[in-house]
C-alpha cells in the first residue's frame, strides 16, 4: 500500500532524510522507532503530503505523492491532487488538536461533512458508531476541555477514521499522555490493527511494537539502520545503534 524509495529531504543545509526505503503492505502494521531527531515525524509528514520531498518517490496505493518539480509549476498542479490524496490517509499526532469549540461528535463529523460534503444525518450515525468503537459513546456531546487526554486522543482517532482512510499514520500518539491513560489509547490502536487497518506508528511503546507490529523499522539520523520482525529487531538487535537505543527505552 505504501512504497517509499530513496526518499530524501533537507531543511536548509541539513539533510534530515538520507534515502529512506520502506514498503508497507496492505493490512500491515509497521512501527517506526528511533532517537529524537532521527526524522521519524518528517517521514510521516512526507507520506501525508505535509512536506514535499527532494528526491526519491513515495507511492500510496499506487499513486505517487510528495514530489517537487524544479519549476514549481507542476507542484501547483499537484496541490489539488495532494489534498485529494490526503483524505485517504488518517493522521494522529502527539497533541490531539481537536477543535476546542466543537463537541466530540462534531469533531468526528467535521471531515466527512465539510471536506466530503456528505449528508449530515448519515455522517452523524457513523460518527456515533465510531465514538462507540473507541469507547466514548457517552461523551459525544462533551467538549475537548471536558475530556481527559486519553479520551481526546481517542476522539482524534475516531475523527481520522471518519474519513475512511486506507492508511493511518500515528506520530507518538501516547507521548503526551499521563501514564495511566496510555493503555486505553493503545487498546484502540491494537483493535484497529487486528481489524486489518494499515498503520505506520511512530512510538516509544516497545510493548505495543512487540505485540502489534508486523515489522519494526529503526531509524537513526535520517537512515534506516535495521528492519525486521519485532522479535528480530527488539530482542536480537544486530546494530550497535539499535542496542544502545533499546537499552535506554526498555
Ligand atoms: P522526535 O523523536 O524528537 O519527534 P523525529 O525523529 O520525529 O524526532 P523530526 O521531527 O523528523 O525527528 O526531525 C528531524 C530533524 O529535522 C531534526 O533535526 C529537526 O530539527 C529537523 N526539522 C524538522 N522539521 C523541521 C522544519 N520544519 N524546519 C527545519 N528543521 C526541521
Ligand atoms: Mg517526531
Amino acid at each position: 500500500l505504501v512504497e517509499a524509495v530513496g526518499v530524501r529531504k533537507s531543511f536548509g543545509h541539513t539533510e534530515v532524510l538520507k534515502g529512506i526505503d520502506l514498503e508497507v503492505e496492505r493490512g500491515e502494521v509497521v512501527c517506526l522507532l528511533g532517537p529524537s531527531g532521527a526524522g521519524k515525524s518528517t517521514f510521516l509528514r512526507c507520506v501525508n503530503h505535509l512536506e514535499t520531498i527532494d528526491a526519491g518517490r513515495i507511492w500510496v496505493d499506487g499513486v505517487p505523492v510528495g514530489f517537487r518539480s524544479a519549476n514549481g509549476k507542476l507542484y501547483e498542479l499537484r496541490e489539488r491532487e495532494a489534498a485529494h490524496q490526503r483524505r485517504d490517509v488518517g493522521m494522529v499526532f502527539q497533541r490531539f488538536n481537536l477543535f476546542p469549540h466543537r463537541t466530540a461528535l462534531e469533531n468526528v463529523m467535521e471531515g466527512p461533512v465539510q471536506v466530503l460534503g456528505r449528508d449530515r444525518a448519515e455522517v452523524r450515525a457513523e460518527a456515533l458508531a465510531l465514538l462507540e468503537r473507541v469507547g466514548l459513546a457517552e461523551k459525544a456531546s462533551s467538549y475537548p476541555a471536558q475530556l481527559s487526554g486519553g479520551q481526546q486522543q481517542r476522539v482524534a482517532i475516531a475523527r481520522a477514521l471518519a474519513m475512511k482512510p486506507k492508511l493511518m499514520l500515528f506520530d507518538e500518539p501516547t507521548s503526551a499522555l499521563d501514564p495511566e491513560l496510555v493503555g486505553e489509547v493503545l487498546d484502540v490502536m491494537t483493535s484497529l490493527a487486528r481489524e486489518g487497518m494499515t498503520m505506520i506508528v511512530v512510538t516509544h511503546e516497545i510493548g505495543f511494537a512487540r505485540s502489534v507490529a508486523d515489522r519494526v523499522v529503526f531509524l537513526v539520523d535520517g537512515a534506516v539502520v535495521e528492519t525486521g520482525s519485532p522479535a528480530d529487531v527488539l530482542d536480537n538487535p544486530r546494530q550497535p545503534r539499535t542496542r544502545q537505543f533499546l537499552a535506554k527505552v526498555l
